[in-house]
């Protein structure tokens, strides 16, 4: 057989991410590569440092982006900041605080779970309560946007309550960077990662992280060596450390940090409150539409994400088939439920690049019509107009 180069169907994404990547990064990631230690490229990582740092609103001088995507940069958190033994409390409301729990076991560490229900934020008086029952603590780690769910944690509060007990704090910020607002240093986070594949409408497959002094002293302060050799601190701040030479660690990803390079960038044109601003806009106009519909969110209203919207799936109507007429007749791909949700709802993003009144109209137009013609109970014609209600359009 003769293999042929491979061309892939132009997607509309909106599901829980990878979301739409900017042409502008696409088009960033088709430029020359150079080598990892030509000093060209190395002044554009000093540049990607700067930009993580402006999009994270934080000094940290340990912002980089780790060479994998989202989960190697929970993983270069936990490996990292847990010995073993630590007790770890793990806040818990979807998938990815169950994620959290493994990370701390195969580091060695011991688990305390704090369960929240599934589509709800993490309550703060249950994390009280949690590290008053275990004082031995020294970390605690939740997620700010459960990408599963839809659901909004209240960070700064969290962080703050784990430092009264003496923890440092590990937040799990795949989600929300660049989509909902996010201020690592006026919240003292001690520990962040991110994802390039969700609101900065990057290509997936690096991780944004950001450490700061207290997380950094416990990690070079470690009685023990961090079990992984590839997410080491200790090791990759050699490569990515500042003012010092640059090591060779790993041969980093060049042209996809080009691409983030161009993402950050993007950001940074439009400023972090007109972005977060739009997500906002963008999910309340889809909110009209859907309602309007007779469609119901799964979260309740102020604790909800503005770039993942979780729909209830109506009675009777088949998950597989929405979805599948969906991507065959409109190219739209929307996101099935994860874990416990599964089945249950359809996951809408409005992500980066992705959040714009064309999607907002583009999705609601084409669930209109898949679900009316397999005769779901839900209203048409009335939710374009709910949305333009909400867009201002005349
Ligand atoms: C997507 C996601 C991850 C994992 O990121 P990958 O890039 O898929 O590894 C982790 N946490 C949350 C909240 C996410 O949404």
């Amino acid at each position: 057989m003769a293999f042929r180069s491979f061309h892939p169907p132009q997607r509309v994404l909106m599901g829980p991410g990878p979301s739409d990547v900017s042409p502008r990064v696409l088009a960033a990631m088709a430029r020359p590569t150079l080598g990892h230690l030509d000093p060209v490229f190395i002044s554009m990582m000093d540049e990607v440092k700067a930009l993580l740092q402006a999009t994270f609103l934080t000094a940290n001088e340990l912002t980089m982006p780790v060479s994998a995507p989202g989960s190697a940069g929970m993983e270069t958190c936990f490996v990292n900041l847990v010995e073993p033994g630590d007790t770890v409390i793990v806040c818990q409301n979807g998938v990815f605080g169950g994620r959290m729990k493994e990370n701390v076991e195969r580091s060695g560490g011991i688990p305390v779970m704090v369960q929240d229900d599934w589509g709800r934020a993490v309550d703060p008086q249950k994390l009280e309560d949690a590290l008053t029952a275990h004082p031995e603590a020294s970390l605690v780690a939740f997620v700010h946007a459960e990408t599963s769910t839809g659901a909004q944690s209240d960070a700064g509060p969290l962080v703050r309550i784990a430092h009264a007990h003496g923890c440092l704090a590990i937040v799990d910020a795949v989600t929300s960077l660049g989509g909902t607002p996010l201020r690592v240093d006026d919240w003292e986070i001690d520990a962040i990662y991110s994802g390039t594949q969700k609101c900065l409408s990057c290509t997936p497959g690096l991780s944004p992280v950001s450490f700061g002094a207290k997380a950094r002293e416990k990690v070079t302060g470690r009685k023990s060596k961090v079990q992984s050799w590839f997410l080491d601190l200790n090791l990759v701040m050699g490569y990515w450390g500042g003012a010092t030479k640059r090591a060779y660690h790993h041969t980093a990803p060049i042209n996809a940090l080009y691409g983030l390079h161009e993402a950050l960038v993007i950001v940074q044109e439009e400023g972090l409150d007109a972005a977060w601003a739009r997500h906002q806009r963008n999910h309340l106009a889809l909110r009209a539409g859907l309602e309007a519909m007779g469609l119901r969110f799964v979260v309740p209203e102020r604790e909800r994400l503005p770039q993942l919207n979780a729909i209830a799936i109506p009675d009777g109507v088949d998950d597989a088939a929405v979805r599948g007429l969906l991507l065959a007749d409109y190219s739209l791909e929307i996101g099935a439920g994860l874990g416990a949700m599964a089945g249950k709802v359809w996951r809408i993003g409005l992500m980066g690049h992705g959040s714009n009144p064309r999607n907002v109209r583009y999705c609601l137009a084409a669930l209109e019509d898949v679900l009316g013609r397999v005769k779901a109970p839900v209203a048409r014609g009335v939710a374009l107009d709910a949305a333009n209600a909400v867009l201002g359009a005349a």
